[in-house]
């Protein structure tokens, strides 16, 4: 269905804001594709002696505003239209948060749960050999995404550093904090993402207290999600939580933490003492102040937009809402933080990242958290503005704020 290829989404999304802003056919035409892309083929030996080859990507879809920066992504629907949409969005992310760096993203269609860790180790250096002479920093950095982590990140910077022979820690963010990783790193897309709820919160008049709260996609960003948001935004009732392999609902309210360790021991959140299964649609149409989409694209659609009850949609996954489903979910009334905005903590503090590896000296916990703090209260509230004045939906805002910002430095290059 064309509706829900990624990268005619994203393209759909800067259409309408290029339509809002005027901006002259040039500009358009630029701005709504990538600038370079790299399909890579990547032989890898396995375990059993036998070759396998495996696919990737690299899209610096623009680098007006800086070396081009996003994640990487191993997964087995992995595919170019889904990377050059996580690509734009990169770009729209890094300018909406007003940070020096362009937009780009990587991935390998893969199923890590199938590889060993010698062959997921093999399989990184493989990608770093084909791309090393695209990356650096002052070129392009990865960082981790959906199915890659810190030791992921370790094997691509030893593998880089050992083709150029000196130090680069910077050239890809998110790695161990023995490596030159950040404090702050591993729950920043989560905690940017609650400043931002707490934000709309503080908007429409929500009681914490009285609040209730769900997560889909219990990884990385809803783990973080569903935690942060009780240790920031007070007593709050976490009600529910899936993963791929199912769902968990209480309507009394769960212990984030315990359903952490829950998922740690058994690799899912399936069967957590005290509380009823829930299917993964019926999760997203519960009655609560927060849904925390945070796993993959296009679950909220034309067909559930309707049926979505909660206040606030602060989304922690890239793409979990369709355009159709944002007009209708504007309609109802309901407040979307849209992905690009809520879930730009974690590159936020990767840029943090970069900027320590540069000057090779490290800051404190808190220091990551008030300079993250003050970047996504600032972001929220010139794309919050922007919504009031021109009465258009939280989406179209921030796209308004970052297309106007790269287009922009696009324009003061020359390049157009
Ligand atoms: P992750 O691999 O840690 O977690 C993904 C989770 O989603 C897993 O728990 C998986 O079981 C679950 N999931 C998969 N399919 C599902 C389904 N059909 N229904 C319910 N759950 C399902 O990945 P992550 O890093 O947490 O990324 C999640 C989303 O957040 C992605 O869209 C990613 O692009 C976005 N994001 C992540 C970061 C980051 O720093 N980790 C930054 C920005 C955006």
């Amino acid at each position: 269905m064309s509706e829900l290829n990624p990268f005619r989404i994203a393209q759909q999304q800067f259409d309408e804001s290029a339509e809002h802003l005027g901006l002259d056919d040039g500009l358009r035409a630029f701005l709504r594709h990538p600038q370079r892309e790299y399909h890579v083929t990547l032989p890898v030996r396995m375990d059993d002696g036998k070759f396998r080859c495996f696919h990737g990507y690299r899209v610096q879809y623009n680098s007006a505003r800086g070396p081009t920066k996003g994640g990487l992504r191993w997964h087995a629907d992995e595919t170019i239209d889904t990377v050059r949409a996580l690509a734009a969005w990169m770009t729209w992310k890094t300018a909406v948060v007003d940070i020096p760096l362009g937009g780009g993203k990587g991935g390998i269609t893969c199923n890590p749960k199938e590889l060993s860790q010698g062959e997921q180790e093999r399989l990184a250096r493989a990608y770093i050999r084909a791309v090393a002479r695209i990356l650096g920093v002052t070129k392009d950095v990865p960082a981790p995404d959906v199915y890659t982590n810190p030791q992921i990140m370790a094997w691509m910077m030893d593998e880089y550093e050992t083709i150029n022979g000196e130090s680069h820690p910077g050239v890809i963010t998110g790695k161990p904090l023995t490596l030159g990783g950040s404090k702050g790193r591993m729950d920043a897309t989560a905690r940017g993402g609650v400043y931002c709820t707490r934000e709309a919160g503080r908007h429409l008049d929500i009681d914490w207290d009285a609040a209730s709260y769900a997560v889909q996609g219990f990884g990385n960003a809803g783990q973080f999600g569903a935690t942060l948001h009780r240790e920031l935004l007070g007593k709050s009732r976490f009600i529910a939580a899936s993963d791929s392999r199912g769902g968990v609902y209480c309507a009394g309210g769960m212990d984030p933490e315990a359903l952490v360790r829950h998922k740690k021991d058994t690799g899912s959140v399936g069967g957590f003492p005290g509380s009823e299964p829930i299917s993964n649609a019926d999760l997203l149409e519960l009655d609560v102040d927060v849904l925390y989409p945070s796993a993959l694209e296009n679950v909220i659609t034309a067909d559930n937009a309707n049926k979505i009850k909660a206040r606030i949609v602060c989304e922690l996954a890239n793409g979990p809402t369709t355009p159709e489903a944002d007009k209708i979910l504007h309609d109802k009334g309901v407040t979307v933080l849209p992905d690009f905005l809520a879930n730009a903590g974690g590159v936020t503090v990767s840029y943090f990242e970069q900027v320590q590896n540069t000057y090779n000296y490290y800051w404190d916990l808190d220091v990551v958290h008030d300079r993250l703090d003050r970047k996504m209260t600032e972001a929220f509230e010139a794309v919050w503005a922007r919504c009031e004045r021109e009465k258009v939906h939280m989406r179209l805002a921030a796209y308004l704020v970052a297309v106007e910002r790269v287009a922009q430095a696009v324009r003061d290059r020359g390049w157009l």
